[in-house]
């Protein structure tokens, strides 16, 4: 039997924190066993929000490094401005979206804000998740492992492949669905009301390459109680410390005794804060240590993601072939 397609994608942003190592890419390398799996740097998306040029081929490279130190597999992986079909189909299925759905993307109301502090919002952000549509359905995928921010845009996805499907008159795009890991929203330490993320700041995620110092300080200052919690609730701040204890594997084997000190209003939140230090040092320990390894054969990394890019490539142009003659576009040969 033919296995299962995932695609998942990230942006080359910044640093990869725990938000996203949690909340998707620790899927990433754990599907990688069992199904066919593409994952993608997607660097045409991050260019909807103001950006440095210099600066992006730098990132680019850069969590490509960060995900193979995590245990992404090269095979797997390819940057997406290496597969220029993706833009191509973007623009055949913004033919096949409604303008109306895009302005209801909270993600777009979100960062629009935030661009309009530079009083330019590029028509790229109102469109990207077309282009996020293109990135999963180009390969046609079954599931697709992100977090729980990515929902609404799933949805989209699933929109604009019905829509091509019933225009075109055949089902040729299967509608991909969410892969959520346990812990599909990871909060901001510093504030627990927002989702870890790094285009609100510094303090707001934790690199999963940061030193020991910077992790403890981090967990020490965490917000814990947020005021007044309805009788018997645990506020956002110290459950999604359990929640970290729990992603991060529970090294010591903590989390049962400190849920039910919890319980028993026995609990020291400092004791909690220790644990989830501990644990998150631990992981990016082995985490820099790969990365420092992978930093001395640069020039091979990139060569194979370069060849990696190159095959996954081959899949894009045969869909985006099938997808142009549907259309009642013109390819090459017809
Ligand atoms: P950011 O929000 O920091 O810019 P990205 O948009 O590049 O991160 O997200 C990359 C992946 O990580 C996506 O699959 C997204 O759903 C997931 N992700 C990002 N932040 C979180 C979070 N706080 N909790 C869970 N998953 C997250």
């Amino acid at each position: 039997m033919e296995k299962k397609r995932v695609l998942s994608a990230i942006q080359p942003t910044g640093d990869l924190h725990y938000g996203n190592y949690f909340g998707a890419i620790s899927n990433w390398v754990k599907l990688q066993e069992k199904y066919e799996c593409t994952y993608g740097v997607v660097d045409y998306h991050a260019m909807t929000m103001p950006y440095v040029p210099k600066k992006l081929r730098e990132n680019t490279w850069d969590i490509v490094f960060s995900l193979l130190a995590v245990g992404v597999k090269a095979e797997n992986l390819f940057i997406q401005s290496l597969v220029p079909e993706h833009a191509e189909l973007s623009w055949i299925f913004n033919c096949f979206c409604s303008y109306g759905q895009l302005l209801r993307m909270t993600q777009f109301k979100d960062k629009s804000a935030k661009a309009a502090e530079t009083d330019f919002i590029s028509a790229g952000l109102l469109d990207y998740p077309v282009l996020q549509a293109a990135d999963i359905l180009i390969y046609r995928a079954d599931y697709v492992p992100v977090g729980q921010d990515q929902k609404q845009h799933l949805e989209l996805t699933r929109d604009i492949a019905q829509r091509f499907n019933k225009v075109v008159g055949k089902e040729y795009f299967v509608l991909p669905e969410i892969l959520y890991t346990e812990t599909p929203k990871i909060l901001s330490t510093a504030d627990p009301s927002r989702k870890m993320s790094k285009s609100a700041g510094e303090k707001h995620y934790i690199s999963v390459f940061a030193e020991e110092a910077r992790i403890r300080k981090q967990i020490r200052s965490a917000v814990t109680d947020m005021g007044e919690q309805p009788s018997g609730k645990m506020s956002p701040g110290v459950r999604n410390l359990f929640e970290l204890l729990r992603a991060a594997g529970d090294p010591q084997g903590l989390y049962e005794e400190l849920k039910s000190e919890y319980e028993s209003g026995a609990l020291r939140y400092v004791q909690l804060k220790d644990a989830v230090a501990d644990a998150l040092v631990a992981l990016s320990k082995v985490f820099r240590e790969c990365k420092a390894e992978l930093l001395e054969n640069k020039k091979e990394v990139k060569g194979a993601i370069k060849a990696s890019s190159a095959e996954i490539r081959k899949r894009a142009q045969q869909t985006v072939r099938e997808v142009k003659e549907l259309a009642g576009l013109l390819n090459v040969k017809c």
